[in-house]
C-alpha cells in the first residue's frame, strides 16, 4: 500500500509515470545505469494493457513469439507460450514473471496516480504529486502512461439509471462477468468487441451488437503453439529479432512484397489473398503487396475479398452488407483479428443494430432506446468502446512547467512531439510510444524497447558529459510534426476516421497522430539524431539551486 503519510518529498534520478511493459523495462534499463528509479501506477498490480482488459477474448493480436521483450536471452528462449497467440490470462502471468525476474517490484509503488508533474526550472527537477499525497522530486520524468489506457465510456444519457450492470473492456472486473441467461448489449465493434462477441454469444441468452462502424477483421487461426515452429523460431531468435528491426511494423518472419497489387491479374490476386485469408494474421495479409497501404485502387482489391468473404460467411444478406466495412480502405484503422466473428452473426441468440442510421439516444432502466425510439431490453450492457488513445493519459495529468507552459494548451490543436519522445518547452520529461512516434502502428514491445533505450542513452549521454538538462528546439519539433503530417498524406490512413486521428473522442482535434514511415525507418532516424550528438535537441548544463 502507499504510503499516504510521506510528507517528505522522495527524491530520485527517474520517475516513471505507469508499471505497464513500458515502464518496467524502464525501470530495468535505467536502473542498470546506476539510477535511482521508481515507477508510479494507478492499478494494484503491474502489467498496464495486459492488467486491465480481462474482457472474455482478450487476447494479444500479434503472435506471441514475436509479442515479447527480447531484452534477455534467456528470458525469451524459457518463457512457453502456449498458443500462437497468447491470452489475457497468459500475457499478465509473463508480466508478473519478468517483474519478479529482474526484481523490478521493489521500483513499482502500485494504487498511486500521477495527478501533476511540474517542472521546477530552478531546482531543475520534475516535481511530482500523486492523489495518495506524495511530492517525488525529479531529474528526469519518463512518462510510460500507455497510449490506450483511459478508458472512453460514452456519454449516454440516463446510464446511471441503469437497473443492469455495465462494463467497460479496459475496466473489466477480475472476477470475471457470467453472462448465462442474460440479454446482452454490446457497444462497440472494435477490436475489443470483435474479440468478445463470440464468447459473450456463447454464454449470452441473447446479444445485440449495437455497431456504428463496420471493421474489417480477419481470422487469427490461433491454435495450440506447435512444438516444432517454437523450436525453429526459438534456435533463431537473435536474428529473428534483428531482422523484424527492419520492418515497417517491426515484425519479422513475412517475405518482403515485391509487386503493386495492380500487377497481377484478379486471378493470382485472389489466390494471394486467399493464401493469407488462409494463413491468419494481419500483417501478413497487408503485405501481399508493395502499396496495399498508399494506393487506394490497390487496397480495393485487398478490401473486395474480405467484404466478399463476410458476404460468403454471414447468412443474412441485411446483416452481411452492415458488417461489410465501406467507409475506410482496409488497414487504415486498427485490423482486428477474431476467431469466428462473422460466423456469431448467424447464431440465432445474435441480433446486430446498426447505430449509424439509428444512433442510440439514451440508456433506460430496462436496456437503451434508438433516436426512432426502437427500444431493447437488456440485462447487462458492454461497452467496447475503445480510449482515449495516445493524448489521454498524458491529458489527465496536469504537465506543466515552472515558466507557465503547460501540456494540454502546447497540444490544444493536436499532440507535438519530436521524434514522439519529447516536447518543446518540456526539459528532462520524455514519452515511451508518444504521439509521432510509429509505436501504436507497430509490435508495441519492441518500439517500447527501442524508445526506452533510446532514452536511456540519451541520460546516460548526459551524465558522461557532466550535462542536465535535454529539451528539443521548437524548430525541430515542429519539423518532425510536418514530417509525419506529410507521410502520413502520403499513405491512406488520413481516410479512415479512426482513432489514430482522434475521431471516436468528441471534441478531440482531428490530427493524425502516429508515424507511419515505418519502424525501420524511424529506428535508424532516432540512431542518427543520437550519434549526431542529438541533432534537435538543446543539451545543457543547468545551475541548479538548493531547495
Ligand atoms: C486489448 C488490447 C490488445 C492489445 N494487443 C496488442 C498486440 O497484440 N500487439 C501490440 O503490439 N500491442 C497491443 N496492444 C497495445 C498495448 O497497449 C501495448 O502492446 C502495450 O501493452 C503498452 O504498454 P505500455 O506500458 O506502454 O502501456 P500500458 O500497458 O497502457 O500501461 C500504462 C500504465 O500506466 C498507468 N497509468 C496511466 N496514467 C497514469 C497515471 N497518471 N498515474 C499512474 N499510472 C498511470 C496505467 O494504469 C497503465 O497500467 C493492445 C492493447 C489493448 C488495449
Amino acid at each position: 500500500m502507499p504510503d499516504a503519510s510521506h510528507t517528505v518529498p522522495r527524491h530520485l534520478d527517474v520517475a516513471i509515470v505507469g508499471g505497464g511493459l513500458a515502464g518496467l523495462y524502464a525501470i530495468h534499463r535505467l536502473r542498470r545505469l546506476g539510477l535511482r528509479v521508481r515507477a508510479y501506477e494507478a492499478g494494484s498490480g503491474v502489467g498496464g494493457t495486459w492488467f486491465w482488459n480481462r474482457y472474455p477474448g482478450a487476447r494479444c493480436d500479434v503472435e506471441s513469439l514475436e509479442y515479447s521483450y527480447s531484452f534477455d536471452a534467456e528470458l525469451q528462449q524459457d518463457w512457453k507460450w502456449p498458443e500462437r497467440y497468447g491470452t489475457q490470462p497468459e500475457i499478465l502471468k509473463y508480466v508478473n514473471h519478468v517483474a519478479d525476474r529482474f526484481d523490478l517490484r521493489r521500483d513499482v509503488q502500485l494504487d498511486t496516480r500521477v495527478k501533476s508533474a511540474l517542472f521546477d526550472s530552478k531546482a531543475n527537477e520534475w516535481v511530482i504529486k500523486t492523489d495518495t499525497g506524495e511530492e517525488i522530486r525529479a531529474r528526469y520524468c519518463v512518462m510510460a502512461a500507455g497510449n490506450l489506457s483511459t478508458p472512453r465510456v460514452p456519454d449516454f444519457r440516463g446510464l446511471q439509471g441503469f437497473n443492469g450492470k455495465w462494463y467497460h473492456s479496459g475496466l473489466w472486473p477480475h472476477e470475471g462477468v457470467d453472462f448465462s441467461d442474460l440479454r446482452v448489449g454490446v457497444i462497440g465493434t472494435g477490436s475489443s468487441g470483435v474479440q468478445m462477441i463470440p464468447i459473450i454469444a456463447e454464454q449470452a441468452k441473447h446479444l445485440t451488437v449495437f455497431q456504428r462502424t463496420a471493421n474489417f477483421s480477419l481470422p487469427a487461426r490461433n491454435v495450440p503453439m506447435p512444438a516444432e515452429k517454437e523450436r525453429a523460431h526459438k534456435a533463431q531468435y537473435p536474428a529473428r529479432r534483428a531482422a523484424a528491426m527492419e520492418t515497417p511494423f517491426a515484425i519479422g518472419g513475412y517475405p518482403k512484397p515485391t509487386r503493386s497489387a495492380l500487377e497481377v491479374d484478379k486471378a493470382e490476386r485472389d489466390a494471394a489473398y486467399e493464401s493469407k485469408w488462409q494463413e491468419g494474421g494481419s500483417i501478413s495479409y497487408l503485405y501481399a503487396y508493395t502499396d496495399l497501404l498508399v494506393n487506394k485502387a490497390s487496397n480495393d482489391t485487398a478490401s473486395e475479398f474480405v467484404r466478399n468473404k463476410i458476404r460468403a460467411i454471414v447468412k443474412d444478406p441485411r446483416t452481411a452488407e452492415l458488417l461489410a466495412p465501406k467507409n475506410h480502405p482496409i488497414g487504415t484503422k486498427r485490423l482486428c483479428l477474431d476467431t469466428n466473428y462473422y460466423e456469431t452473426y448467424n447464431r440465432p441468440n445474435v441480433a446486430l443494430v446498426d447505430v449509424r442510421s439509428d444512433p442510440i439516444d439514451r440508456i433506460t432502466e430496462t436496456g437503451l432506446e434508438l433516436e426512432s425510439g426502437t427500444a431493447f431490453e437488456l440485462d447487462a450492457i458492454v461497452f467496447a468502446t475503445g480510449f482515449d488513445a495516445m493524448t489521454g493519459a498524458l491529458n489527465e495529468i496536469d504537465v506543466a512547467t515552472s515558466g507557465g507552459a503547460v501540456l494540454r494548451q502546447h497540444w490544444e490543436g493536436g499532440p507535438l512531439t519530436y521524434l514522439g519522445l519529447m516536447v518543446a518547452g518540456f526539459p528532462n520529461m520524455f514519452i515511451v510510444t508518444g504521439p509521432g512516434s510509429p509505436g501504436v502502428k507497430t509490435q508495441m514491445i519492441a518500439s517500447i524497447e527501442q524508445h526506452v533505450d533510446w532514452i536511456a542513452d540519451a541520460i546516460d549521454h548526459l551524465g558522461r558529459h557532466q550535462l542536465d538538462r535535454i529539451e528539443p528546439t521548437p524548430q525541430a519539433e515542429s519539423e518532425w510534426v510536418s514530417h509525419v503530417n506529410q507521410v502520413a498524406d502520403s499513405t491512406l490512413y488520413p481516410l479512415a476516421n479512426s482513432w489514430y486521428m482522434g475521431a471516436n473522442i468528441p471534441g478531440k482535434p482531428r490530427v493524425f497522430m502516429p508515424y507511419v514511415g515505418g519502424f525501420d525507418r524511424y529506428k535508424r532516424h532516432c540512431d542518427a539524431v543520437a550519434a549526431q550528438g542529438y541533432q534537435g535537441f538543446t543539451l545543457s548544463r543547468h545551475e541548479t539551486v538548493a531547495a
